[in-house]
């Protein structure tokens, strides 16, 4: 029978894996690296907890932001930038454009990181949230995760139904004053299959 194992920490109940994810066997409770975790005793697996990453795209056209209308729940009806969660191989820069060119029909790169979330619960989510340069297309919405898609002022946005965490980043998006990290192409080291995102410095001042 399969059991789950439930832990509290912090206030916050998570489920732990029972049984290994690599052989099967039964885990045990460990001490490892000053934590006690489940681990297993036939296989090196250990279960280090469960984390998500979320990316988000802010995309900035003549003082406007794209936004899309969630048209499935979570949040459906709310006012959101476009994003989604990173796959397992997919650099996340490549993530961020499929996901504005999948749910809004624009082409847009990737200019650098301005803005970080770290949501500590059940499942542990950081979002990092991407300038992006538009490049091209008018917003259509793909009809299916987004049913409605534009480009809107901090003006306009007050009359619209925008999610909290949204207005937080159009904020930045349409008032920062920083690049932030800025996405480094060209890195004094070579680092094959590194994303690399950093700020300028006086050895390296251009970075794109
Ligand atoms: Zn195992």
């Amino acid at each position: 029978m399969l059991t789950a194992i439930f832990i509290v920490e912090r206030g916050i109940d998570y489920v732990a894996a029972d049984y290994c994810l690599s052989c099967g066997h039964a885990l045990e409770t460990r001490s490892i690296g000053g934590g006690e975790r489940r681990a297993c005793p036939n296989c090196s697996y250990v279960f280090w907890g469960d984390y998500s990453i979320g990316v988000g795209a802010l995309v900035v056209k003549e003082g406007k932001l794209l936004l899309v209308r969630r048209a499935q729940d979570p949040g459906k009806g709310n006012w959101t930038n476009p994003g989604g969660y990173i796959e397992q191989l997919e650099p996340i820069e490549e993530t961020i454009v499929r996901e504005v060119l999948e749910e809004t029909g624009v082409t847009a790169r990737a200019k650098g990181v301005v803005a970080m979330r770290d949501l500590p619960r059940s499942i542990h989510n950081l979002y990092v949230a991407f300038e992006m340069e538009y490049i091209s297309g008018d917003p259509q919405p793909d009809g299916v995760e987004v049913d409605e898609a534009g480009f809107y002022s901090l003006e306009e946005m007050q009359s619209m139904h925008v999610a909290g965490f949204t207005r937080w980043l159009a904020d930045i998006a349409l008032n920062g004053n920083s690049a932030g990290l800025l996405v480094d192409a060209a890195p004094l080291v070579p680092l094959n299959g590194h994303g690399l995102f950093r700020i300028p410095t006086s050895t390296k001042k251009e970075v794109d």
